[in-house]
């Protein structure tokens, strides 16, 4: 199991002191974490390393997955596109069948009984507030961006949200001036030790590469991301084709199917259907295995990384490549512009513009010194601000308010 002393040479032995006293109050109380997936997706990511560490920092952590079944998947999924603006259509037998999952696992999930402290993570496991006579605080980490969600879902789902004690958001500009909750602010963090982002060898990228047939002749881009039509994949593909009309390369789009993500398959065929020629020469490779030693080795071996989102909460895809040191090229939206300043660390977009993409892509190829600069300064922002020791400091400091 991973322990906080493991990242002592990461962050630094006062960080870690600092944790075990920070936790010393809570010795023994029982928290647990709800979400809708162990695997694919940003949260799972996170509460996989977070949930060992707050156990070794004293916390009795456990992780419970709502248990739903494809129709509840299929009306959730529309439901996070909906919080993030698209439009829905919010029938009678939606809400039911949303509400009925979660009154189900409620009668054979006694989370009730002895955890100090409750945190629910996104809209699937929402309702379950309801199922309970609440002993102890409940919190809402909600981690997608609210700015601007469907306003009938939004007023439905407020029926439940008010119930809780706490609301926790990746940016403070997701508060909503209609919800008169405490709110806390969490940036969402990465594992600097975990196969997705722990240093590997040449020869380890290599073997890897060479396992996914992803050859290395030319210059690499890659978009690590659920096939989801806000991550843009289709959007990627034109890029890439205003790049390649000036820097023969190559564009790798890896994306894992997540279980409470029933579009993925969908939006895959389609950028499957759209690639065609460049999938046939080897200038497209689309890869769909979930494999952690994959994705890092993608992100170190790649020239550009690209996060060419529409919407995005907070994008762990982007600290993810920061802290490989690479050009990151992402879209000015949501949670990304907390984390690359243009020019500085990173490289910002504007999703809708095709050729200003593209012809960014094209100026990191040809300037590799450049890019490389701007990538330790990624890296860097990335070691003060958003590793996962930082997040068990929030954590622990929720904890000593509320328990
Ligand atoms: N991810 C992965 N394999 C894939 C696609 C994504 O492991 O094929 C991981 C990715 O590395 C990141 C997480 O899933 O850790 C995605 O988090 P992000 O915040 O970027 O987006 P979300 O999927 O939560 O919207």
């Amino acid at each position: 199991m991973k322990r906080l002393s493991d990242y002592r040479s990461i962050v630094g032995d006062e960080t870690i002191s600092t944790i075990y006293r920070e936790a010393k109050n809570l010795y023994g109380q029982r928290v647990l974490h709800i979400n809708s997936t162990y695997t694919g997706g940003g949260v799972a990511e996170i509460l996989t390393s977070l949930t060992p560490l707050l156990v070794d920092a004293g916390v009795e952590t456990d992780w419970r997955i709502l248990n739903g079944n494809p129709d509840f998947f299929n009306i959730t999924k529309k439901f996070h596109n909906a919080l993030q603006g698209d439009s829905i259509n919010l029938s009678d037998i939606k809400k039911k069948l949303y509400i009925r999952a979660n009154e189900d696992f409620s009668i054979y999930a006694r989370v009730n009984q002895s955890y100090d402290a409750v945190i629910i993570h996104d809209p699937q496991p929402l309702p379950l507030i309801h199922f309970y006579k609440k002993r102890q605080p409940w919190v809402w980490r909600c981690h997608v961006d609210l700015s601007q969600p469907n306003a009938e879902l939004w007023e439905f789902l407020k029926d439940f949200i008010l119930r809780y004690d706490r609301v926790i958001l990746s940016d403070v500009s997701y508060r909503k001036p209609d919800l008169p909750v405490e709110y806390r602010i969490f940036a969402p963090v990465i594992d600097p030790l975990s196969s997705k982002n722990k240093e590997l060898s040449q020869r380890d990228i290599a073997k890897y590469l060479k396992k996914f047939n992803v050859a290395t002749d030319k210059p690499l881009i890659t978009q690590i991301s659920r096939f989801d039509k806000f991550k843009d994949p289709l959007g990627v593909i034109k890029v890439f084709e205003l790049v390649r009309q000036e820097i023969d390369c190559r564009l790798v789009l890896c994306g894992s199917m997540a279980s409470d993500d029933p579009e993925g398959l969908l939006i895959y065929e389609k950028v499957k259907q759209r690639a065609k020629k460049l999938i046939e020469t080897g200038d497209v490779i689309l890869i769909t295995s979930e494999n952690n030693i994959l994705v890092n080795a993608l992100q170190r071996q790649s020239d550009v990384i690209m996060q060419k989102s529409l919407k995005e909460g907070f994008g762990l895809t982007v600290t993810e490549g920061l802290w490989k040191g690479k050009p990151v090229i992402a879209s000015n939206v949501g949670g990304i512009p907390l984390q690359i300043s243009d020019g500085e660390t990173g490289f910002l977009v504007n999703p809708r513009d095709y050729n200003q993409t593209a012809k960014t892509v094209i100026r990191v190829l040809r300037d590799p010194d450049a890019a490389h600069e701007i990538g330790r300064a990624g890296k860097e922002h990335v070691r003060r601000h958003f590793l996962v020791t930082r997040l068990v400091r929030d954590y622990l400091s929720l904890f000593n308010e509320i328990i």
